[in-house]
């Protein structure tokens, strides 16, 4: 079948290559889910794993087939699979377990070993292809009435995530009944993180470059959140009219705004990146106020990655409430389709070269 793959190591590789098509029997205990492959969401991440910036081949393998945003069908299932059957629609988590702890408790996105799995990312391939088998744990049904939101299942699930360690953390305070959030970014992760945010009550701002109005700008407003242009106005210009937030969170991909973040949030506050920043860019920060301010404040940075099954979860459930709650606004943000994986090319290109195109995916296959 076919795939679409790279060369770790060197820059623009992305190709398509021909690999075996999975069989169930490779997963012990009749515990393997065959899925085909309906959709795939490319981001910054496979972006820069095709500039050679990020990503290994799995051991053995000159190549990585990438893609780690799923949607797709059940084909078949394991003798003892008990949550999903064929016919079900289905995304699949992206880490697999290392050996921690937390690998073993299911929380394979806290693990505390440096060298992390991630199918389509890192050490494991990923789902630009036909069909792949994986085990019922990582497998994860996604209702038929969020099939028009296909792709968005995992980077919701990664948004899910970075709120509720947000919420978890701040456990410290005994009481947190946060009222005003800062989104930096209205990339896909900062409008869904938007989303989840309204859906917990939160007054939310979020920030991005383009200048009103613009599709962004038509989503945020659509989520009932308030859109910032920082051309016109800064973080600190919007601190000074609406306040310092009780939460921040940095979706830009800008090392530098996430540490400007860091000035503006309010005590006992928390900022949360989830950024990843492949480059070498540095830059000055007042380190001497923001120091004195963080300990006089109490306030706290979190970093957050990926997300286990749990919070893939929480994502679908808030994206079934959110397109209830604001219908035809989420479906916006999948913006660019690439028809068949012959067209890898112009998937690639989409990525690196539209800048309004804010969620590229391939239509791999129909049902
Ligand atoms: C993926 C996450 C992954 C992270 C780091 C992101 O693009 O969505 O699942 O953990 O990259 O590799
Ligand atoms: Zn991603």
């Amino acid at each position: 079948m076919k795939a679409v793959a790279v060369t770790p190591g060197t820059p623009n590789s992305v190709h398509l290559t021909e690999i075996a098509k999975p069989d169930l029997s490779e997963i012990a205990g009749g515990m393997g889910v065959l899925v085909k492959v309906l959709k795939v969401g490319v981001d910054a991440t496979d972006r820069e794993i095709n500039d050679a910036l990020y990503g290994n081949a799995p051991k053995g393998d000159d190549f990585l087939v990438i893609g780690h945003e799923s949607f797709g069908i059940v084909e078949a299932v394991g003798e003892n699979v008990k949550r999903v059957k064929p016919g079900d629609y289905v995304t699949a988590t992206v880490r697999r377990p290392g050996g921690s702890i937390y690998d073993l408790i299911g929380t394979n996105d806290m693990t505390s070993e440096e060298e992390y799995y991630e199918r389509g990312i890192n050490l494991r391939h990923g789902f630009l292809t036909e069909y792949f088998v994986d085990e019922e744990e990582y497998i994860v049904r996604v209702p038929e009435g969020l099939k028009h939101l296909h792709v968005l299942q995992e980077p919701m699930s990664c948004a899910a995530k970075a709120v509720f360690q947000a919420f978890e953390a701040q456990q410290r305070m005994k009481v947190w009944r946060p009222q005003l959030a800062f989104v930096l970014g209205a990339g896909q992760i900062g409008l869904l993180t938007t989303l989840v945010l309204k859906l917990r009550g939160l007054e939310v701002y979020t920030l991005a470059r383009g200048e009103e109005p613009n599709l962004k700008s038509e989503i945020v407003s659509g989520m009932e959140a308030s859109y910032v242009s920082t051309r016109e106005t800064s973080m600190k210009d919007l601190v000074g009219r609406v306040g310092k937030p009780d939460l921040i969170v940095d979706a830009t991909g800008s090392s530098r705004l996430a540490f400007e973040a860091m000035q503006h949030v309010g005590h006992n506050g928390v900022v949360v990146w989830t950024g990843i920043t492949g480059g070498d860019n540095k830059v000055e920060v007042p380190s001497d106020n923001i120091n004195l301010e963080w300990v006089l404040g109490n306030k706290l940075l979190l970093g957050s990655v990926n997300a286990n099954r749990t919070h893939f979860e929480m994502g679908i459930r808030d994206l079934a409430l959110g397109d209830m709650m604001y219908p035809g606004v989420l479906e916006k943000i999948l913006t660019h389709p690439v028809d068949g994986l012959d067209d890898y090319a112009e998937m690639m290109r989409l990525l690196v070269e539209d800048k309004d195109a804010l969620k590229v995916f391939v239509n791999v296959a129909d049902e």
